[in-house]
């Protein structure tokens, strides 16, 4: 059960980060987890969220306070007014970036950037499908990989859905709902097939995929949510890889490199989080409710 309540005010340790927060973005994990279908649960009670968006309150370094920042991860949880933080999980948050798109970078920006160039190993000119375009990941893989000089194709299950990967740089965007929207995928990337597909539903598409890829291709699943059949000869030929990722892998170097990265990309603007859905945080069970329902359009995020 989610539920609004009242908690005492937090009061931060030497070495720590108070950051009130202005908003907090939703992630599908948090659905896992509150739903007690995941690897890792916490003890209960406990305030959900890892990614936000805010102003440092209070730091070992006084002259901090006051800065607009984004939080990827905190020790308290996000689906709060306040959270404590340390200080390698706050990170600048441009003037010209709003609250609830500083909520919207943490897990989504960091997975892709994590499936799209360690796992993915993208390079530039090279052919991308990101199956599953419209949602959080989907789009910030959308904005890397084309500040990154890929080709990219995405897919969505809505026209709304669709609209907003073409929006965001896509070549050509297809609806996963449509009967032959797969051989219409591969007549439009032309050549062998895609070199880098990034799956957002392999329990749905991991066995359509292999036949999608080019030589070398590699199938980086980022998300699944049950078993799927795959034909295992349509690797052999392309001699091609299905990759597996996890967030929780990445040492706090790795995302140390992968904040600098985004970071340099909010500041340019080649990165932009797009929202969908803007509710109250006393919204957050209705927030669960959509982040588990078809038709993604971006992030969904919480406003204090
Ligand atoms: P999201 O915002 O809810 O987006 C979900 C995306 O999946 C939407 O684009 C949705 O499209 C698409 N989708 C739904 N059914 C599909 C199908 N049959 N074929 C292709 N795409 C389909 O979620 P998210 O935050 O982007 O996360 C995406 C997935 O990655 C989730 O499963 C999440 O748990 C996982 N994830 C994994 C990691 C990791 O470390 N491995 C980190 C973050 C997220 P429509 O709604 O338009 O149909």
């Amino acid at each position: 059960m989610l539920e609004y309540a009242e908690a005492p005010a937090l009061s931060r340790a030497p070495g720590q980060v108070l950051v009130r927060l202005h908003a907090a973005g939703v992630n599908p994990i948090e659905a896992y987890v509150r739903a007690g279908k995941y690897a890792r649960l916490p003890a209960l009670p406990y305030t959900p969220g890892v990614d936000g968006a805010g102003v440092i309150e209070e730091a070992d370094d006084a002259g901090l306070a006051g800065g607009r920042v984004y939080v990827a991860g905190s020790l308290t949880g996000t689906y709060a007014e306040e959270a404590l933080c340390t200080p390698d999980q706050v990170h600048p948050l441009p003037d010209h970036a709003s609250f609830e798109q500083g909520a919207a970078i943490g897990v989504p920006y960091a997975t892709a950037t994590w499936a799209l160039f360690k796992r993915g190993a993208a390079r530039m000119g090279e052919t991308l499908l990101i199956h599953g375009a419209s949602g959080g990941v989907g789009l910030a893989a959308l904005q890397l990989a084309k500040t990154a000089g890929l080709r990219v194709f995405g897919t969505a299950g809505t026209p709304e859905g669709l609209q907003l990967i073409l929006g965001n740089g896509a070549e050509e965007a297809f609806n996963h709902h449509e009967a032959d929207y797969l051989s219409r995928l591969k007549e439009a990337v032309g050549g062998d097939g895609f070199d880098i597909i990034l799956e957002m539903a392999a329990h749905e598409n991991l066995g359509k995929d292999l036949p999608m890829l080019a030589k070398y291709g590699r199938v980086v699943v980022v998300g699944s949510r049950g078993p799927v059949e795959i034909d295992a000869r349509n690797l052999m030929l392309r001699e091609a890889d299905i990759r597996g990722m996890t967030l929780f892998s990445a040492t706090p170097a790795d995302l140390a490199e992968i904040h600098g990265r985004i970071g340099a990309g909010l500041v340019d603007v080649s990165l932009a989080p797009v929202i969908g859905t803007v509710l109250p945080l006393r919204g957050a069970a209705r927030a669960h409710e959509l982040i588990m329902a078809p038709g993604a359009r971006g992030k969904i995020v919480l406003t204090m």
